[in-house]
Protein backbone atom coordinates (compact mmCIF):
# COMPACT_ATOMS: atom_id res chain seq x y z
CA UNK A 1 0.00 0.00 0.00
CA UNK A 2 0.90 3.46 -0.82
CA UNK A 3 -0.29 6.26 1.60
CA UNK A 4 -1.40 9.48 0.44
CA UNK A 5 -0.69 12.88 2.14
CA UNK A 6 -3.67 13.10 3.54
CA UNK A 7 -3.30 10.11 5.40
CA UNK A 8 -0.41 11.89 7.54
CA UNK A 9 -1.05 13.88 11.01
CA UNK A 10 1.67 16.75 9.70
CA UNK A 11 1.62 19.15 12.57
CA UNK A 12 4.77 20.42 13.51
CA UNK A 13 6.51 17.80 11.81
CA UNK A 14 9.53 17.96 9.54
CA UNK A 15 8.15 17.23 6.34
CA UNK A 16 10.82 15.74 3.51
CA UNK A 17 9.05 16.49 0.20
CA UNK A 18 11.12 15.52 -3.63
CA UNK A 19 9.72 17.81 -5.71
CA UNK A 20 10.60 17.90 -9.70
CA UNK A 21 11.69 21.61 -10.07
CA UNK A 22 13.63 21.11 -13.09
CA UNK A 23 12.09 24.29 -14.69
CA UNK A 24 13.74 26.61 -17.77
CA UNK A 25 15.10 28.99 -16.86
CA UNK A 26 16.85 32.08 -18.59
CA UNK A 27 19.57 34.40 -16.66
CA UNK A 28 18.54 34.09 -13.08
CA UNK A 29 14.63 33.80 -14.30
CA UNK A 30 12.33 30.85 -14.47
CA UNK A 31 10.26 31.13 -17.83
CA UNK A 32 8.18 28.14 -17.54
CA UNK A 33 7.05 27.57 -14.01
CA UNK A 34 4.24 25.04 -15.29
CA UNK A 35 6.02 22.27 -12.81
CA UNK A 36 6.38 24.38 -9.80
CA UNK A 37 2.45 25.33 -10.28
CA UNK A 38 2.05 21.59 -10.39
CA UNK A 39 3.30 21.42 -6.80
CA UNK A 40 1.26 23.77 -4.87
CA UNK A 41 -1.79 21.92 -3.73
CA UNK A 42 0.62 19.60 -1.99
CA UNK A 43 3.19 22.75 -0.49
CA UNK A 44 -0.12 24.36 0.78
CA UNK A 45 -1.89 21.54 2.11
CA UNK A 46 1.39 20.88 4.32
CA UNK A 47 2.03 24.41 5.14
CA UNK A 48 -1.85 24.58 6.19
CA UNK A 49 -1.54 21.28 8.32
CA UNK A 50 1.06 22.63 10.30
CA UNK A 51 4.08 21.44 8.81
CA UNK A 52 7.57 22.35 8.42
CA UNK A 53 8.30 21.74 5.04
CA UNK A 54 12.01 21.32 3.22
CA UNK A 55 11.37 20.43 -0.34
CA UNK A 56 14.67 19.25 -2.51
CA UNK A 57 14.43 19.00 -6.33
CA UNK A 58 17.30 18.04 -8.93
CA UNK A 59 17.58 20.60 -12.14
CA UNK A 60 19.84 19.72 -15.32
CA UNK A 61 22.75 17.34 -15.21
CA UNK A 62 25.26 19.14 -13.59
CA UNK A 63 27.25 15.84 -13.34
CA UNK A 64 27.61 15.82 -9.77
CA UNK A 65 29.42 19.57 -9.28
CA UNK A 66 28.06 22.70 -8.32
CA UNK A 67 27.30 25.07 -11.44
CA UNK A 68 25.56 28.02 -10.93
CA UNK A 69 23.52 27.65 -14.36
CA UNK A 70 21.61 24.51 -12.39
CA UNK A 71 20.95 26.38 -9.26
CA UNK A 72 17.41 26.11 -7.78
CA UNK A 73 17.15 29.53 -6.77
CA UNK A 74 15.58 31.23 -9.37
CA UNK A 75 13.19 28.48 -9.14
CA UNK A 76 12.86 29.41 -4.93
CA UNK A 77 12.00 32.53 -5.75
CA UNK A 78 9.63 32.14 -8.36
CA UNK A 79 7.98 29.81 -5.25
CA UNK A 80 7.98 32.42 -2.69
CA UNK A 81 6.44 34.80 -5.75
CA UNK A 82 3.69 31.93 -6.27
CA UNK A 83 2.82 31.82 -2.46
CA UNK A 84 3.66 34.94 -1.51
CA UNK A 85 5.65 34.22 1.39
CA UNK A 86 9.42 33.93 2.28
CA UNK A 87 11.68 30.90 1.89
CA UNK A 88 14.62 29.76 3.44
CA UNK A 89 17.23 28.62 0.98
CA UNK A 90 20.46 26.23 1.47
CA UNK A 91 22.81 26.58 -0.83
CA UNK A 92 24.16 22.57 -0.05
CA UNK A 93 21.71 19.99 0.27
CA UNK A 94 23.74 18.07 2.88
CA UNK A 95 25.45 20.42 5.03
CA UNK A 96 25.56 21.34 8.56
CA UNK A 97 24.73 24.63 7.96
CA UNK A 98 21.56 22.94 5.90
CA UNK A 99 20.32 20.98 8.84
CA UNK A 100 20.82 23.83 11.42
CA UNK A 101 18.10 25.52 8.97
CA UNK A 102 16.11 22.71 8.88
CA UNK A 103 16.08 22.24 13.05
CA UNK A 104 15.15 25.90 13.02
CA UNK A 105 12.39 25.72 11.00
CA UNK A 106 9.08 26.95 12.47
CA UNK A 107 5.71 25.09 11.54
CA UNK A 108 4.32 26.94 8.18
CA UNK A 109 7.69 27.62 7.18
CA UNK A 110 9.71 26.18 3.89
CA UNK A 111 13.06 25.45 3.34
CA UNK A 112 14.53 24.90 -0.08
CA UNK A 113 17.72 23.07 -0.74
CA UNK A 114 19.87 23.17 -3.15
CA UNK A 115 20.34 21.16 -6.20
CA UNK A 116 20.52 17.49 -5.22
CA UNK A 117 22.50 16.58 -8.43
CA UNK A 118 25.24 19.08 -7.00
CA UNK A 119 26.29 15.87 -5.69
CA UNK A 120 27.12 12.52 -7.32
CA UNK A 121 25.61 10.89 -4.55
CA UNK A 122 22.02 11.07 -5.87
CA UNK A 123 22.52 9.54 -9.25
CA UNK A 124 24.32 6.94 -7.99
CA UNK A 125 21.85 6.64 -4.74
CA UNK A 126 24.73 6.33 -3.28
CA UNK A 127 23.56 4.76 0.92
CA UNK A 128 25.73 7.47 2.78
CA UNK A 129 24.28 10.49 0.71
CA UNK A 130 20.31 9.30 1.52
CA UNK A 131 21.52 8.96 5.31
CA UNK A 132 22.24 12.06 5.02
CA UNK A 133 19.62 13.85 3.04
CA UNK A 134 17.01 11.12 5.03
CA UNK A 135 18.21 13.84 8.33
CA UNK A 136 16.07 16.70 7.22
CA UNK A 137 12.94 14.83 8.01
CA UNK A 138 10.55 12.74 9.74
CA UNK A 139 7.88 12.23 7.50
CA UNK A 140 9.00 11.71 3.53
CA UNK A 141 6.52 13.15 0.78
CA UNK A 142 7.54 12.08 -2.44
CA UNK A 143 5.70 14.01 -5.07
CA UNK A 144 8.20 14.12 -7.96
CA UNK A 145 6.43 12.16 -10.54
CA UNK A 146 9.12 12.88 -13.82
CA UNK A 147 11.93 11.23 -12.33
CA UNK A 148 9.63 8.44 -10.44
CA UNK A 149 11.04 5.92 -13.04
CA UNK A 150 14.44 6.66 -11.77
CA UNK A 151 16.19 5.09 -9.07
CA UNK A 152 17.97 7.72 -7.48
CA UNK A 153 19.07 8.83 -3.78
CA UNK A 154 15.87 11.51 -2.97
CA UNK A 155 13.23 9.24 -4.27
CA UNK A 156 14.42 5.66 -3.77
CA UNK A 157 17.26 5.07 -1.90
CA UNK A 158 16.17 7.60 1.10
CA UNK A 159 12.83 6.10 1.59
CA UNK A 160 14.37 3.26 3.55
CA UNK A 161 15.01 5.44 6.10
CA UNK A 162 11.34 6.10 6.96
CA UNK A 163 8.52 4.30 8.52
CA UNK A 164 6.26 7.64 7.88
CA UNK A 165 6.29 7.83 3.65
CA UNK A 166 3.98 8.27 0.47
CA UNK A 167 2.87 10.28 -1.58
CA UNK A 168 2.18 14.05 -2.89
CA UNK A 169 -1.07 14.68 -4.64
CA UNK A 170 0.56 15.37 -7.59
CA UNK A 171 1.43 11.73 -8.40
CA UNK A 172 -1.77 10.61 -6.79
CA UNK A 173 -3.37 12.61 -9.37
CA UNK A 174 -1.06 10.88 -12.03
CA UNK A 175 -1.61 7.29 -10.64
CA UNK A 176 -5.42 8.31 -10.64
CA UNK A 177 -5.46 8.71 -14.65
CA UNK A 178 -2.83 6.46 -15.71
CA UNK A 179 -3.06 3.54 -13.86
CA UNK A 180 -6.80 3.68 -14.05
CA UNK A 181 -6.38 3.74 -18.05
CA UNK A 182 -4.20 0.77 -17.77
CA UNK A 183 -6.99 -1.53 -15.73
CA UNK A 184 -9.84 -0.22 -17.64
CA UNK A 185 -9.91 2.33 -20.35
CA UNK A 186 -12.88 3.15 -22.18
CA UNK A 187 -12.74 2.04 -25.91
CA UNK A 188 -11.65 2.61 -28.45
CA UNK A 189 -8.19 3.14 -26.71
CA UNK A 190 -5.63 4.98 -28.71
CA UNK A 191 -2.39 5.35 -28.49
CA UNK A 192 -0.92 8.57 -30.74
CA UNK A 193 2.68 8.32 -30.90
CA UNK A 194 5.59 11.09 -32.31
CA UNK A 195 8.53 12.51 -31.85
CA UNK A 196 12.20 12.44 -33.05
CA UNK A 197 13.41 9.28 -30.89
CA UNK A 198 12.18 5.72 -31.32
CA UNK A 199 13.93 3.48 -28.92
CA UNK A 200 12.61 5.20 -25.96
CA UNK A 201 8.93 4.14 -27.13
CA UNK A 202 9.96 0.45 -28.44
CA UNK A 203 8.70 -1.25 -25.11
CA UNK A 204 5.42 1.58 -25.06
CA UNK A 205 4.82 0.28 -28.57
CA UNK A 206 4.76 -3.53 -27.65
CA UNK A 207 2.83 -3.39 -24.91
CA UNK A 208 0.32 -1.65 -26.56
CA UNK A 209 -0.28 -3.69 -29.65
CA UNK A 210 -1.14 -5.68 -27.25
CA UNK A 211 -3.77 -4.07 -25.39
CA UNK A 212 -4.69 -0.73 -27.42
CA UNK A 213 -7.54 -0.98 -30.45
CA UNK A 214 -5.54 1.65 -32.71
CA UNK A 215 -1.71 2.64 -32.73
CA UNK A 216 -1.65 5.77 -34.93
CA UNK A 217 2.83 6.64 -35.08
CA UNK A 218 3.57 9.98 -36.53
CA UNK A 219 6.94 12.07 -36.26
CA UNK A 220 10.15 11.33 -37.51
CA UNK A 221 9.96 7.86 -35.41
CA UNK A 222 7.86 7.01 -38.04
CA UNK A 223 10.43 6.80 -40.64
CA UNK A 224 12.17 3.79 -38.94
CA UNK A 225 9.10 1.85 -38.84
CA UNK A 226 7.97 2.80 -42.62
CA UNK A 227 11.97 2.11 -43.65
CA UNK A 228 11.48 -1.85 -41.92
CA UNK A 229 8.81 -1.91 -43.87
CA UNK A 230 10.57 -1.22 -47.53
CA UNK A 231 9.87 2.36 -48.36
CA UNK A 232 12.30 4.70 -49.19
CA UNK A 233 12.00 7.95 -46.94
CA UNK A 234 14.75 9.93 -48.62
CA UNK A 235 16.96 11.92 -45.74
CA UNK A 236 14.29 11.61 -43.21
CA UNK A 237 15.69 10.74 -39.96
CA UNK A 238 15.98 6.85 -39.20
CA UNK A 239 17.35 4.71 -36.44
CA UNK A 240 19.00 1.67 -38.38
CA UNK A 241 20.02 -0.12 -35.52
CA UNK A 242 16.16 -0.06 -34.81
CA UNK A 243 15.49 -1.24 -38.03
CA UNK A 244 14.89 -5.07 -36.86
CA UNK A 245 13.18 -4.35 -33.67
CA UNK A 246 10.64 -2.41 -35.87
CA UNK A 247 10.24 -5.17 -38.70
CA UNK A 248 9.58 -7.15 -35.19
CA UNK A 249 6.60 -4.92 -34.30
CA UNK A 250 5.56 -4.64 -37.24
CA UNK A 251 4.72 -8.30 -37.60
CA UNK A 252 3.84 -8.16 -33.73
CA UNK A 253 0.86 -5.99 -34.81
CA UNK A 254 -0.36 -7.61 -38.18
CA UNK A 255 -2.45 -9.93 -36.14
CA UNK A 256 -4.33 -7.25 -34.49
CA UNK A 257 -4.08 -5.23 -37.44
CA UNK A 258 -3.63 -1.86 -34.94
CA UNK A 259 -0.34 -0.43 -35.89
CA UNK A 260 -0.74 2.81 -38.27
CA UNK A 261 1.75 4.70 -40.18
CA UNK A 262 1.76 8.22 -41.97
CA UNK A 263 0.52 8.03 -45.78
CA UNK A 264 1.89 10.95 -46.42
CA UNK A 265 4.52 13.46 -45.09
CA UNK A 266 5.43 17.34 -45.71
CA UNK A 267 9.30 17.42 -47.45
CA UNK A 268 11.35 19.93 -47.20
CA UNK A 269 14.98 20.16 -48.78
CA UNK A 270 16.27 22.32 -45.42
CA UNK A 271 14.59 23.95 -42.90
CA UNK A 272 14.86 27.38 -45.10
CA UNK A 273 11.54 28.69 -45.12
CA UNK A 274 12.17 30.02 -48.58
CA UNK A 275 12.77 26.63 -50.36
CA UNK A 276 9.66 24.90 -50.79
CA UNK A 277 8.12 22.31 -49.09
CA UNK A 278 5.70 19.69 -50.58
CA UNK A 279 3.68 16.30 -49.25
CA UNK A 280 4.32 12.95 -50.64
CA UNK A 281 2.80 9.78 -49.95
CA UNK A 282 5.35 7.53 -48.35
CA UNK A 283 5.75 5.21 -51.28
CA UNK A 284 6.92 8.65 -53.22
CA UNK A 285 9.36 10.47 -51.41
CA UNK A 286 12.58 11.87 -53.27
CA UNK A 287 15.56 10.64 -52.42
CA UNK A 288 17.41 14.59 -51.45
CA UNK A 289 14.44 15.84 -49.62
CA UNK A 290 13.34 15.22 -45.58
CA UNK A 291 10.07 14.12 -44.14
CA UNK A 292 9.20 16.97 -41.44
CA UNK A 293 5.64 16.64 -40.72
CA UNK A 294 2.89 14.42 -41.61
CA UNK A 295 1.04 14.89 -44.75
CA UNK A 296 -2.80 16.03 -44.78
CA UNK A 297 -3.93 12.40 -45.77
CA UNK A 298 -2.01 11.41 -42.56
CA UNK A 299 -3.67 13.94 -40.57
CA UNK A 300 -7.35 13.17 -42.00
CA UNK A 301 -6.74 9.86 -41.21
CA UNK A 302 -5.49 10.02 -37.36
CA UNK A 303 -8.59 12.39 -36.68
CA UNK A 304 -10.83 10.04 -38.17
CA UNK A 305 -9.50 7.53 -36.16
CA UNK A 306 -9.60 9.88 -33.41
CA UNK A 307 -13.36 11.50 -33.70
CA UNK A 308 -13.85 7.30 -32.74
CA UNK A 309 -11.99 6.59 -29.72
CA UNK A 310 -13.59 6.85 -26.36
CA UNK A 311 -9.63 7.18 -24.53
CA UNK A 312 -6.65 8.75 -26.26
CA UNK A 313 -3.10 8.95 -24.80
CA UNK A 314 -0.31 11.05 -26.67
CA UNK A 315 3.13 11.56 -26.34
CA UNK A 316 5.21 13.28 -29.03
CA UNK A 317 5.04 15.77 -31.25
CA UNK A 318 4.18 14.46 -35.24
CA UNK A 319 6.26 16.70 -36.69
CA UNK A 320 8.96 19.29 -36.15
CA UNK A 321 6.34 21.24 -34.15
CA UNK A 322 9.05 24.46 -33.03
CA UNK A 323 9.25 25.26 -36.58
CA UNK A 324 5.63 26.97 -37.81
CA UNK A 325 6.41 25.11 -41.40
CA UNK A 326 6.37 21.93 -39.87
CA UNK A 327 3.96 22.38 -36.64
CA UNK A 328 0.23 21.90 -38.74
CA UNK A 329 -0.11 18.05 -38.56
CA UNK A 330 0.75 18.46 -34.46
CA UNK A 331 -1.76 21.42 -34.36
CA UNK A 332 -4.26 19.59 -36.27
CA UNK A 333 -4.38 16.63 -34.13
CA UNK A 334 -3.94 18.71 -30.95
CA UNK A 335 -7.33 20.58 -32.21
CA UNK A 336 -8.94 17.78 -33.20
CA UNK A 337 -8.06 16.47 -29.42
CA UNK A 338 -9.39 19.43 -27.39
CA UNK A 339 -12.83 19.43 -29.96
CA UNK A 340 -13.21 15.58 -28.49
CA UNK A 341 -12.23 15.99 -25.04
CA UNK A 342 -15.40 18.62 -25.00
CA UNK A 343 -17.29 16.09 -25.93
CA UNK A 344 -16.40 13.58 -23.72
CA UNK A 345 -13.51 11.50 -24.73
CA UNK A 346 -10.43 10.92 -22.16
CA UNK A 347 -7.42 12.73 -23.58
CA UNK A 348 -3.87 12.20 -21.61
CA UNK A 349 -0.72 13.80 -23.14
CA UNK A 350 2.72 13.53 -21.83
CA UNK A 351 6.10 14.24 -22.43
CA UNK A 352 7.81 17.59 -22.41
CA UNK A 353 7.36 18.39 -25.97
CA UNK A 354 4.12 17.76 -26.32
CA UNK A 355 3.26 19.58 -23.09
CA UNK A 356 5.41 22.50 -24.93
CA UNK A 357 3.46 22.15 -28.14
CA UNK A 358 0.16 22.39 -26.26
CA UNK A 359 1.04 25.47 -24.41
CA UNK A 360 2.20 27.14 -28.09
CA UNK A 361 -1.06 26.26 -29.29
CA UNK A 362 -2.59 27.67 -26.23
CA UNK A 363 -4.94 24.29 -25.71
CA UNK A 364 -2.51 23.39 -22.96
CA UNK A 365 -5.87 23.21 -20.85
CA UNK A 366 -8.14 21.46 -23.24
CA UNK A 367 -6.69 17.61 -22.62
CA UNK A 368 -8.24 15.55 -19.82
CA UNK A 369 -4.85 15.06 -17.86
CA UNK A 370 -1.37 16.72 -18.83
CA UNK A 371 1.19 14.60 -17.45
CA UNK A 372 4.12 16.32 -15.72
CA UNK A 373 6.59 13.36 -16.56
CA UNK A 374 7.47 11.70 -20.05
CA UNK A 375 9.21 9.03 -19.09
CA UNK A 376 7.98 7.90 -16.33
CA UNK A 377 4.13 8.21 -17.68
CA UNK A 378 5.36 5.84 -20.64
CA UNK A 379 7.23 3.59 -18.35
CA UNK A 380 4.09 3.47 -15.82
CA UNK A 381 1.46 3.09 -19.48
CA UNK A 382 4.37 0.02 -20.60
CA UNK A 383 2.69 -1.54 -17.39
CA UNK A 384 6.02 -1.21 -15.57
CA UNK A 385 6.47 -0.63 -11.95
CA UNK A 386 8.18 2.77 -11.13
CA UNK A 387 11.06 2.34 -8.83
CA UNK A 388 10.18 5.49 -6.81
CA UNK A 389 6.43 4.18 -6.04
CA UNK A 390 7.56 0.82 -5.22
CA UNK A 391 9.95 2.09 -2.40
CA UNK A 392 7.07 3.93 -0.95
CA UNK A 393 5.01 0.68 -0.43
CA UNK A 394 4.40 0.04 3.28
P1 LIG B 1 11.33 13.05 -28.61
O1 LIG B 1 12.25 13.64 -27.57
O2 LIG B 1 11.80 11.76 -29.15
O3 LIG B 1 9.88 13.00 -28.15
O4 LIG B 1 11.36 14.05 -29.85
C1 LIG B 1 10.82 15.35 -29.83
C2 LIG B 1 11.35 16.09 -31.05
O5 LIG B 1 11.01 15.38 -32.22
C3 LIG B 1 10.83 17.50 -31.26
O6 LIG B 1 11.86 18.41 -30.99
C4 LIG B 1 10.44 17.53 -32.74
O7 LIG B 1 10.93 18.65 -33.43
C5 LIG B 1 11.11 16.28 -33.29
N1 LIG B 1 10.49 15.75 -34.48
C6 LIG B 1 9.20 15.41 -34.66
N2 LIG B 1 9.01 14.99 -35.93
C7 LIG B 1 10.19 15.05 -36.55
C8 LIG B 1 10.64 14.73 -37.87
N3 LIG B 1 9.80 14.28 -38.80
N4 LIG B 1 11.95 14.89 -38.16
C9 LIG B 1 12.80 15.34 -37.23
N5 LIG B 1 12.45 15.67 -35.97
C10 LIG B 1 11.15 15.51 -35.63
Amino acid sequence: MIKPLNAFDLKNKRVLLRVDFNVPIEGDRVVDDFRIKQTLPTIKFCLESGAKLIIMSHMGRPMGRYDNNFSLMAAGESLADLLEMPIKFSSDCISEDSRDVTLGLKSGEIHLLENLRFHSGESANDPEFCAELARHGDIFINDAFGTAHRSHASNVGIAKHFSHKGIGFLIEKELNFLSKIISKPPRPLTLLLGGAKIDSKIDLIDYFIGVADNILIGGGMAFTLLTAKGFEVGNSLVDQSKISIATELIEKAKAKNNLMLPKDSICARSLDPTKAKKAYHVSKMPKNMTGLDIGPKTTEFFSSIINQSKTVIWNGPLGMFENKDFCEGTLKLAECLAQNTEKGLISIAGGGDTASALRNFNLENKMSHLSTGGGASIELLSGKTLPALFALEV
